[in-house]
């Protein structure tokens, strides 16, 4: 395990130059301290888990300190918001600090977020605030333990610096960790600016360094956009499977590998509700749960206009339509595991539909359903789970198809069962109103709520003795809450 000082880096994005990102030191936090941080992430880069408690490490990622090696950078990308082209995004808050390699050789870039004002900041102050921070740390770590490609969190350094939002509150800084930073926006940069060369540099950085295998395809650059669109459609189905709303999907939040990226008013569903909307500024819902699914292909579209110089548009074309047949295979796939059927059925995508809409119409606490229909065996669990039922004669229909369903599935065991189907269907899940209070308490200087929340969101799907108050619907308090999109 290494000490904070031996972390080894090669920063092959900052040697691409000068068009791509410009150098920028970050603007230090006043008073750092550890709010939380991963060891699970810490492992990533090698770290010793217990040099996060020491006042070097709030310095470093508070902004006070850097390695001889790093080479901070804020990279400039564009992107489509909410359906109209920005000329213009970039790293308005965020540094690169450069890449760094573990041990079984990986490499990680580590982006400091909150970092200061750069070239990119257009209106905005370069800084994040505590609560916004907390919240990508959370749900990075907590999407990674459900399996769900993200990028990652280090840690949160909080701070008395105040920043200015709809009141004045103090900023933080979370240290995110990915395999790259590259952004579906990178590519549209340098396509509507037209410069070929740069995008011809771009195109082969992202290929050489994270699509390697793709090298050995008669067309690499088509291989690497199929990967990609393959890619975000097994991402996108589950989170739909597990009910995560990414509230921004605009594509300069769309990491090139196809992992969860650039969290903003996320949400995870409390009840079912297809039409969800997290995001308070979407007034039409463009990002709501259910359209994340067309977006995804819309994004993949805008991408695939900006590789048009390199791939000919039958072929993206082509490629774009394998989008929906493999989320739907992938999201039926994760849906018959969560109902615990080991076998496929026709009229499977059915059953799955007709139980959402009757949770729907219920408002059925989408994640302690699946949780309790894995208790016990499939007559006992459905027949309790029956009162949360609105429409009690749809329910049944339901349940007894669902019944005969597990019966010719033969699925082994009540024990089997019950593990199979708690190995998918977690108990804990991030709940808005759980962020919310362990972010009230951060605000008054009491961390320990934060880091009990992200311990037991690392294993979401084990109970845990003495947490129970964590596998609860919201109180009415906490259902709907207006998470702010200021940041
Ligand atoms: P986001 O909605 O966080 O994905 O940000 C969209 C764009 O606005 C990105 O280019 C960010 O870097 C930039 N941005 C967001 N908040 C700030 C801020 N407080 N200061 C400077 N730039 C920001
Ligand atoms: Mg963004």
């Amino acid at each position: 395990m290494k000490a904070l000082d031996e972390l080894t880096f090669d920063n092959r994005f900052a040697r691409l130059g000068d068009a791509f990102s410009t150098h920028v030191l970050p603007e230090p936090l006043d008073e750092p301290r550890l709010v939380v941080a991963s060891k699970a992430a810490m492992a990533l880069l090698d770290l010793d888990p217990n040099v996060a408690e020491t006042p070097v490490f709030a310095e470093l990622f508070g902004g006070h300190a850097l390695w001889a090696e790093a080479e901070p950078r804020a990279m400039v990308y564009s992107g489509h918001q909410f359906g109209g082209y920005t000329p213009q995004l970039g790293d308005g808050r965020g540094l690169l600090l450069g890449e760094v390699y573990n041990q079984a050789g990986e490499h990680w870039d580590l982006h400091l977020k909150g970092a200061g004002m750069t070239p990119y900041s257009r209106m905005g102050d370069g800084r994040a605030v505590l609560r916004s921070s907390i919240r990508e740390f959370l749900a990075s770590e907590a999407l990674h333990a459900l399996g769900i490609p993200s990028s990652r969190a280090l840690c949160v350094i909080g701070s008395s610096t105040p920043v200015w939002r709809e009141k004045q509150e103090r900023g933080a800084m979370v240290l995110r960790l990915a395999p790259s930073h590259i952004r579906f926006g990178h590519f549209e940069y340098f396509y509507y600016t037209q410069k070929p060369e740069q995008q011809a540099q771009l195109a082969e950085h992202v290929l050489n360094l994270h699509y390697p295998e793709c090298r050995e395809q008669p067309e690499p650059y088509l291989a690497m956009f199929r990967e990609i669109v393959e890619r975000n459609a097994e991402m996108i189905a589950k989170w739909q499977a597990y009910g995560f709303c990414h509230g921004v999907m605009n594509t300069d939040n769309m990491s090139i590998l196809g992992i969860t990226f650039d969290f903003g008013p996320f949400a995870f569903l409390d009840d079912f509700d297809a039409h969800f909307i997290c995001n308070h500024s979407d007034h039409e819902g463009r990002y709501s749960f259910s359209n994340q699914v067309p977006i995804g292909q819309w994004n993949l579209s805008a991408l695939a206009q900006a590789l048009t110089p390199f791939i000919s548009v039958d072929a993206l074309k082509e490629a774009l339509g394998l989008y929906l047949p493999l989320y739907q295979a992938h999201y039926l796939d994760l849906m018959r595991r969560r109902l615990g059927l080991t076998t496929a059925e026709d009229d499977d995508q059915n059953l799955v539909e007709r139980l959402l809409q009757l949770m729907q119409n219920s408002g059925v606490d989408y994640t302690l359903f699946f949780r309790r229909l894995g208790d016990e065996s499939a007559a006992l669990a459905v027949s309790r789970l029956r009162d949360d039922f609105v429409d009690l004669a749809g329910f049944d229909a339901w349940a007894e198809r669902y019944k005969a369903r597990v019966e010719r599935d033969g699925d082994g065991s009540e024990e089997q069962r019950r593990a199979r189907m708690h190995a998918v269907n977690p108990l804990y899940i991030l709940r808005n109103y759980l962020a919310q209070n362990a972010i009230a308490a951060a605000e008054s200087g009491d961390y320990s709520e934060v880091r009990r929340l992200h311990e037991v969101l690392s294993k979401p799907f084990e109970e845990q003795a003495g947490m129970e108050q964590y596998a609860q619907r919201p109180p009415d308090w906490g259902k709907h809450l207006e998470i702010s999109c200021s940041s």
